[in-house]
C-alpha cells in the first residue's frame, strides 16, 4: 500500500489560463488530500502557481521575460497561493507549511539532511507541506528548472512510496493528440527510454513545464524506485479511490528495477556538476554498454575546472551526458593525462591510486 505520496500540481492547473488563481483548484485538491489523509496516507504538496499568482494580483497581462521581473511577481504570488491554500486548509481542520527549496539545497550534503529532518518532522506533526521552488533567489545556473523535476527529487527527499504529477493532459500520448488523431494515450512505461522521443518541447503560458519536463521528472522519481503517475487534474478526484484499488486514467511509470541509492543516486541528481569530460565512441560503449570504468585513453577534451574527488558530467562528442561520476583528478591533470595509455598517466602521476580518471564505483550511467 502507498503510505506517502508526493502530489504536484502545475500553474495550469491551478490558475486562469491569462493568471490569477483558480480558487476552485485549490480548494479540491485539498479535499484530495484531506480524504487520502483520511485512508492513513500522507502527502506532500509540490505547488507550483507562484508567478502566475503574482501575474493575476498586479493585473498583468503575460508574466514578465526578464529574471528579476519573475523573481519579483513570484514573491508577490507566492504569498497570495500560501494564504489560499491556509484559509483552505483550515476548512478541513489541517495545518500547512510554506517549504520553499533552493537547488543547493539538495545538492549540499548538510542541507539535504536538513531538509528531510524539517519535512520528517512536520509529517510527524501531521501538517501539509507545501513545497515550491525559493523562486526570488534562485539563479539561471542554480535552480530545479521547473517543478516537475523539483517534485522528483522531493519525492526521493522523503522516500515517497508514489508521485503523482497532475497536468492539464490525460497522460503520455504516442503522438501529439492535437495534430494526430491516430494517437493514443500510453497507459503504463515500463522504460523510459522506450518514451524519452515522445515528448514536444512546449508548455503552457504560465508554467514551464511540458511533457519532457514530466518525462524526466518520472525518470528521476522511478530511478529512486518510486512509480510516478501522470494524472489529468480534471481526474483529481480519482486519485483517492484508485490508492483504495480503483482504476486511474493517466500513465504510469513503472519503478526501476535498478533502483539508484546512496552515492550513485546522490552524483546522478543531488550534486551540482563541475565541468565535463569529453569521450570518445570507444568509451561510451565501454562506459555504457560493458559497466567499465573511465580510463585516459577515452578522454579527448576537458571542459571547465575542478579539483580531485570533484563532481564532473562524462559527455560525448555531441556533448550528450552519458554518466556523472567523480574524477579522480583535477581537471588541469585530465588534460595532461588525456588520450594516453594507463602506465604512462600513472608514470606522469605517481599518487593516482588506480588506472581509473573516473572509476565505476563512483559513476551513474545517466542514459
Ligand atoms: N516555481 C514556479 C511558480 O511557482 C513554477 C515552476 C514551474 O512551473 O515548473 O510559479
Amino acid at each position: 500500500m502507498n503510505q506517502r505520496i508526493v502530489i504536484k500540481i502545475g500553474s495550469s492547473s491551478l490558475n486562469h489560463p491569462t493568471g490569477g488563481l483558480d480558487e476552485s483548484s485549490i480548494e479540491n485538491i485539498i479535499k484530495i488530500i484531506s480524504e487520502i489523509r483520511s485512508q492513513g496516507m500522507e502527502c506532500i504538496l509540490v505547488s507550483s502557481g507562484a508567478v502566475a499568482a503574482g501575474v493575476g494580483k498586479l493585473g498583468l497581462s503575460t508574466k514578465p521575460k526578464d529574471i528579476a521581473g519573475k523573481q519579483a511577481v513570484a514573491s508577490i504570488g507566492q504569498g497570495v497561493l500560501i494564504e489560499k491554500y491556509a484559509q483552505v486548509l483550515d476548512n478541513y481542520d489541517l495545518v500547512g507549511a510554506q517549504v520553499l527549496l533552493s537547488r543547493n539545497d539538495l545538492a549540499d550534503s548538510c542541507r539535504y539532511k536538513n531538509a528531510q529532518n524539517t519535512l520528517e518532522r512536520l509529517l510527524k506533526y501531521n501538517v501539509i507541506p507545501i513545497i515550491n521552488e525559493n523562486d526570488t533567489v534562485a539563479v539561471e545556473e542554480l535552480c530545479f528548472g521547473d517543478n516537475d523535476k523539483l517534485s522528483a527529487l522531493v519525492a526521493g527527499l522523503v522516500h515517497a512510496d508514489l508521485l503523482v504529477i497532475f497536468t492539464d493532459v490525460d497522460g503520455l500520448y504516442t503522438a501529439n493528440p492535437k495534430t494526430h488523431s491516430e494517437a493514443h494515450l500510453i497507459e503504463k512505461v515500463e522504460d523510459i527510454a522506450d518514451v524519452r522521443g515522445l515528448a514536444g518541447g512546449a508548455g503552457t503560458q504560465l508554467g514551464t513545464g511540458g511533457m519532457i519536463t514530466k518525462i524526466k521528472a518520472a525518470e528521476i522519481a522511478t530511478r529512486f524506485g518510486i512509480g510516478t503517475y501522470l494524472v489529468n487534474s480534471n481526474r483529481m478526484n480519482d486519485l483517492p479511490p484508485y490508492l483504495h484499488g480503483e482504476k486511474l486514467t493517466g500513465t504510469y511509470f513503472v519503478p526501476s528495477a535498478h533502483r539508484l541509492v546512496g552515492k550513485k543516486r546522490w552524483i546522478a541528481y543531488g550534486g551540482l556538476s563541475e565541468g565535463s569530460i569529453i569521450i570518445d565512441d570507444g568509451a561510451v560503449k565501454a562506459l555504457a554498454k560493458e559497466g567499465k570504468s573511465l580510463l585516459a585513453k577515452g578522454i579527448i577534451g576537458v571542459e571547465g575546472e575542478w579539483e580531485r574527488k570533484e563532481l564532473i558530467r562524462i559527455v560525448n562528442v555531441k556533448g550528450t551526458e552519458i554518466a556523472r561520476g567523480l574524477a579522480e583528478l583535477s581537471s588541469a591533470e585530465v588534460i595532461h593525462a588525456q588520450g594516453k595509455h594507463s602506465e604512462e598517466v600513472l608514470s606522469l602521476i605517481p599518487d593516482l591510486e588506480g588506472e581509473e580518471i573516473v572509476h565505476r564505483d563512483n559513476m551513474t550511467l545517466m542514459h
